[in-house]
Parts: C-alpha cells; sequence; structure tokens
C-alpha cells in the first residue's frame, strides 16, 4: 500500500464503483520459491499473487489536495503518482497532511494541523514513509529502532517525532532567516537508500534535504578566541561577557550620552557594563543588530526564552548561576552543554604563549590538563611574522635561550611541543605599521617589566591599557602585519613550518585603531589590503600551508582567485564585518561558485564560549540557502546530486575540506 497503482484489473464482486488497487509485497525473490503460481482470488473478488509479488486493495479515502481547492482526490491515487520518483521526505508531507484532515482518514480539524506538534507529527511520517518507498523495509526501520541507531538514538521505539522530522524548520518557515540549531543525528542514516536517489528533485525537496543536511553536519572551528575551562578566568561564558562582547560594546556607545566616556565605562565592574549595555540596547531599544539578536538566539536555545520576553535580565542571570556556582565543574558542564547545542566537533583557539598570564596554564606549576577534545590549539606568532627583532630578542634573552636565529627557532619549537598546535597564526597588536623594505619596526611603548616575566614574549602593548585587556581575556584580533624581507619571517617562522609541517594562518585586512579609547571595540578599518604579500608568501614557501582570512568585503574575490591558483592556500570564514548573514551569503556564493567546495565556509571568531550556538546557528540557515540555490542551479542544467554526494559536500564545507587541505 506504499506505492499503490490501478490495479489492472477492476473487476469487483460487489460491482460496486470501487476503485482497487495493487500494491508490492516487500519480499525476496527467495522468500516465495515455493510458493504456488497462481493468482488467489478471495471472497471480496481481490487476489494476490505470491509469486509475482503482488496484491489488491481497497482505499476509499478521499483527501482534499490543497488547502485551496475543495474538490477531493483518491489518497491512494495521489501516492501512486508521489511514489512515481522516489522523492525525499517532504514531498509526502502535504498528502499526510491531507489524509490526516479527511473524514476518512484522520478527521481532524484543519485548523488543528496547523499546529507544530501535528505538523512535525506529520513531517515525522514523512520520513519514514519515503525511506520505506525508497526501499528502507520496515524490518530494517524497525530494527534501527530496536538498536538505538542514528536517529532512534537515545529513545529507539520512543523516539520523538521532533528527531524524525527531516526538514527542521517546517515548511512555512523555511525562506524565513531562523537560526538553523544543529540536531544531533542525520534524519536519514547514511546506509538508507533514500541517499541514493537520484530522481529528478523539485526546489523544495531540495531545500529541505540541504536544510536538513546542514543542520545535521558537526562543524569544526577553524578559529576562535575561547580557552578551555580550565583556564580559569581565561575562559570566558556566562550572561555578563556575552552582552559585553566587544561588538556589543561599539554599538552600545552609538548611543550612550556623552556624559558615559569610554575610559569610565570601562572601569566599572563588568555586571555593571552588562546591565547598561542591556538597558541600551535590548530594553530600550530592539536589538535587531546581529550581535545582538545573536544573544537572543543563544538565550533562546539554553531555554530562557520566558526570560527573554519578559526582558528579565535577573531571570537569566539566575540560570547561568547554577554553573557559576559550581567553579571549574559548572563551567566544564556548560562548555559541554554549549558544544552538544552548537556542534562544534571542536574549535580552534588562539593561544598566545609570550602571554605570561595564559602561559602558566601551558608551563610551571599551574599547568592543567585541559579538554582537548573540544579545544585544539594555535600558537600566536606576531613577532615572528612582523619581524620585530627587539621584541623577539628581548624575549629569548628572559626566556634563557640564545639570541640567534636558531635560538628563535628552539624558542619557537619548544612552545610548540608545549601546546601542539594545529597551526601557528599571526595577528598584531594595535599600533603596530607595516614595516618599510628597510627599517625595522619599532614598537612603542613596550612594557619591559611584562616582557621580563618568564614565557612572555611579545604582547608588544600599545598601551597599558591593552596590556590589561589581554589580561582579562579579550585579545586583540587584527589583521596580520607581515614583513616579508624579515630573517625571523623566513629564517624562523617558514623554517619551523616546514620542519613540523604546520600551516600558517593569516588574517588578512588592512588595519589601524579607529578608535584607540574603546580599545577592541574601536578597532577596525574595512579597507583593501594588500593581497600581493600572500600570493608572493605562497609562491615563495610552496611547502607551507597557509590558512586565510580577511577582513574587508573587497578582497573576498581576489583570495578567490588566489586560492584557485595555489595549492597552499586554504581559505575559511567570513571574519568579523563579514561576519553577518548578508555578507555570509554574498562571500559563500562567490567562494562556491569559484572554488567549489574546495574551503571552509565558516569559523566563529567566538570570544564567550556561549556564542557557539548562534554564530553557528544563524550561518548554517545561511549557507543552507545559498548551498540549496546553487543545487537547484546544478539540476536545472542536468545535474541531479544525490542525497548522499549533498551530505558529503556539506561535509567538506564544515570541516573536511580543512582535514583535507592539512593531511
Ligand atoms: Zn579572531
Amino acid at each position: 500500500w506504499l506505492t499503490p497503482q490501478q490495479s489492472a484489473s477492476n473487476e469487483t464482486t460487489t460491482g460496486a464503483a470501487e476503485t482497487i488497487y495493487r500494491g508490492w509485497l516487500m519480499t525476496t525473490n527467495d522468500d516465495f520459491s515455493i510458493s504456488s503460481a497462481s493468482t488467489i482470488t478471495y471472497a471480496d473478488g481481490l487476489r494476490h499473487n505470491l509469486k509475482e509479488g503482488w496484491y489488491e486493495f481497497k482505499c476509499n479515502c478521499e483527501v482534499q489536495d490543497s488547502e485551496e481547492h475543495s474538490e477531493t482526490r483518491p489518497l491512494a491515487d495521489w501516492l501512486g503518482e508521489l511514489a512515481h520518483d522516489r522523492r525525499q521526505p517532504v514531498a509526502y508531507v502535504a498528502a499526510i497532511r491531507a489524509y490526516l484532515a479527511s473524514p476518512q482518514g484522520g478527521n481532524l480539524p484543519r485548523r488543528l494541523l496547523k499546529t507544530s506538534p501535528l505538523e512535525t507529527f506529520a513531517q515525522a511520517v514523512a520520513n519514514l514513509y519515503a525511506r520505506m518507498v525508497a526501499g528502507d523495509t520496515a524490518i530494517d526501520i524497525l530494527q534501527e529502532m530496536k538498536n538505538k541507531e542514528g536517529a532512534f538514538g537515545s529513545h529507539g521505539f520512543a523516539t520523538p517525532c521532533q528527531s524524525l522530522a527531516d526538514c527542521p524548520v517546517s515548511p512555512r518557515e523555511l525562506s524565513l532567516q531562523t537560526p538553523l540549531h544543529y540536531r544531533p543525528h542525520h534524519t536519514i542514516p547514511s546506509h538508507s537508500h533514500l541517499m541514493t536517489t537520484q530522481n529528478r528533485v523539485s526546489a523544495a525537496d531540495m531545500w529541505s534535504v540541504v536544510v536538513s543536511e546542514v543542520a545535521s553536519v558537526e562543524t569544526i572551528d577553524l578559529h576562535t578566541h575561547l580557552l578551555p575551562p580550565t583556564h580559569g578566568p581565561l575562559c570566558l561564558w556566562g550572561i555578563d561577557e556575552l552582552l559585553t562582547y566587544h561588538y556589543l560594546v561599539a554599538e552600545y556607545f552609538m548611543t550612550a550620552p556623552a556624559s558615559v566616556t569610554p575610559p569610565e565605562f570601562y572601569n566599572l565592574p563588568k555586571p555593571k557594563q552588562a546591565e547598561m549595555i542591556w538597558q541600551a540596547l535590548f530594553v530600550d531599544r530592539s536589538p535587531i543588530s546581529e550581535a545582538c539578536r545573536g544573544v537572543v538566539t543563544t538565550l533562546v536555545a539554553f531555554g530562557l526564552q520566558e526570560q527573554v520576553r519578559r526582558r528579565d535580565l535577573s531571570g537569566i542571570r539566575a540560570f547561568y548561576k547554577s554553573y557559576q556556582d559550581r567553579g571549574t565543574e559548572g563551567a566544564a558542564e556548560f562548555s559541554d552543554l554549549v558544544f552538544s547545542t552548537s556542534g562544534v566537533q571542536y574549535n580552534i583557539m588562539t593561544n598566545i604563549p609570550f602571554n605570561s598570564t595564559e602561559a602558566q596554564y601551558w608551563r610551571g606549576p599551574n599547568k592543567t590538563d585541559y579538554d582537548s577534545k573540544h579545544f585544539k590549539s594555535a600558537v600566536r606568532v606576531d613577532p615572528l611574522l612582523a619581524g620585530d627583532r627587539e621584541t623577539v630578542e628581548f624575549a629569548l634573552k628572559s626566556a634563557g635561550y640564545d639570541v640567534t636565529l636558531e635560538g628563535a627557532r628552539q624558542y619557537l619549537r619548544d612552545w610548540c611541543d608545549t601546546m601542539k598546535p594545529e597551526y601557528v597564526m599571526a595577528s598584531t597588536p594595535h599600533d603596530f605599521v607595516v614595516p618599510s623594505d628597510e627599517a625595522l619596526p619599532k614598537p612603542s611603548k613596550i612594557n619591559t617589566a611584562a616582557l621580563a616575566e618568564p614565557g612572555a614574549f611579545a604582547t608588544v602593548a600599545k598601551s597599558q591599557n591593552a596590556m590589561e585587556s589581554s589580561c582579562d581575556g579579550t585579545q586583540d584580533d587584527l589583521p596580520s602585519v607581515i614583513n616579508e624581507h624579515s630573517d625571523f619571517l623566513s629564517q624562523v617562522l617558514m623554517q619551523v613550518c616546514e620542519e613540523r609541517d604546520l600551516p600558517l594562518a593569516l588574517k588578512i585586512g588592512a588595519h589601524r585603531a579607529v578608535n584607540p579609547e574603546l580599545k577592541t571595540a574601536g578597532d577596525g578599518v574595512v579597507a583593501f589590503a594588500d593581497m600581493s604579500v600572500l600570493s608572493r608568501l605562497c609562491s615563495r614557501f610552496p611547502k607551507v600551508r597557509f590558512l586565510a582570512t580577511f577582513l574587508s568585503r573587497n578582497n573576498q574575490h581576489e583570495a578567490c582567485v588566489l586560492a584557485s591558483k595555489f595549492r597552499n592556500l586554504h581559505i575559511y570564514g567570513c571574519w568579523w564585518f563579514c561576519n553577518n548573514p548578508s555578507m555570509i551569503q554574498e562571500i559563500t556564493t562567490m567562494r562556491v561558485e569559484m572554488l567549489g567546495t574546495a574551503f571552509t565556509c565558516q569559523h566563529s571568531d567566538a570570544r564567550v564560549m556561549d556564542q557557539l550556538v548562534y554564530k553557528w546557528s544563524h550561518s548554517r540557515c545561511i549557507i543552507a540557502q545559498v548551498l540549496s540555490a546553487e543545487y537547484e542551479k546544478l539540476a536545472v542544467s542536468g545535474w541531479q546530486p544525490s542525497r548522499h554526494e549533498i551530505r558529503r559536500d556539506v561535509a567538506r564545507l564544515f570541516g573536511r575540506s580543512y582535514k583535507e587541505f592539512m593531511d
């Protein structure tokens, strides 16, 4: 009855105008090898033939095939038509809904069908139905339930419909920018026959498959500023950290009365800062900016919609307090919650050995084991890239290394041994200038006292303020300053990268501190960066792999061109001012058009652990939209991707391309 066909013979014993349908038995030939070859006729005239594997049945269920028209049609005709093409689950939802509404079917009022539990129920049934039509037998599916596999993982036979609804947002919401939250299991297991169907698919099928696959892919977050819970105060999380994120601070100062000056603001305790921002951006105004909406998405994902509805900051704080009260253990539990909610397999931190506050967690008596399943390391090596001789020499001396190029290499090797980084990375403090060919850069206002501390390398701070800010965990996140003519670059950094087979991550963008008073929140010029440096590095050091992201929208196109020319260049994510829905959409579309799947679609750049939740759910939604549009174009040209192929491509964009690049 799954794939009814009108029977070749319409004879009935009653002579009534009932339509007879033929169904196919789900079987292998062997099962009926001893059966009689003849057709058996029952008393009511219905027949079956086990040898040929068919049987006849009646179905008098009439359904309304659309909400607009009141005409009805036989349900079995509809299903027979649908089954002609093996389709993805979304294609069956309307028929199932119509059955539920039909007086001969579920007999439910239509208004009930619009409620989300029944919507979810229809989607879940559609999932199972589509799988069976595609060839997964009922026995196979029951086996999966029994063995608690895949989507049946946690509940087996009691699996809630929600876990089976293929497209995690209802079709009515599909075109909206809803956060697309991670779902821990694919609703269609990899071994399902539905994975290989390549039939002509409609735009709706394509969209629902891509949405479902993007929602269920576990991602690698290539670059963040997070630190593990065992790094104590350096691990940032919770509502006050969310609200004092530097994007929100910048937005706050656009609205703040002139009497509130940045230095005064930064001198206030963090909870007070958070309250001022909450009042200004969430109470006095609607939180419609991307960074504000992100806070809302995150809180709702944690189940705080009621507190959000009441604009109740203390209620929100109470939720976090239950974790905060339990110290490192609570932080670790919260961290696990964030990773499982956001679907991030692991993130790559930005570790600064040269910052003594952080270094103590890596070496010495305070060294701690950290959650290396979720947190992987990247070593930041700014002064080497910038050819900052004075700082490098000072650091080598303080740490007891020879002040030679070999000493510098050894220093870097030793830190790589300690941190075991996935790659090395460079970004630089605020007041660095791009050095000219000859002159060595002269960093200003070096805090020599800080540098004298063991392990302190170049937190070559622009000012005392910057030192403080890096100590409280707000690290600089600025474009790489590259001195191509420096020995440190060619003979230390590149040499160790080659030796250890470590990629170098670069952040490309022209930069100056636009408003130093605002500290991190005041940074950023979105100007054209000179991309020729990157192309010269790629060709001069062909054995070193480069990971690059770009601050300016204007550089994105050239970046794609470069990536297609250099095999040792991998492009990742949308950084900072480009990490907004409209920009992500534009940039990802261009990248897919130019690079296929040979790039990593996103990174979060999160500084506060909770941000993984919204940065990824917002990005997943847009990337799903971009991808489904690209697949539709492809289908129009004559290529129908199977669901399996789509799953594979999505995995590449969310981390597998990076892994392939790294291997
Ligand atoms: Zn960053």
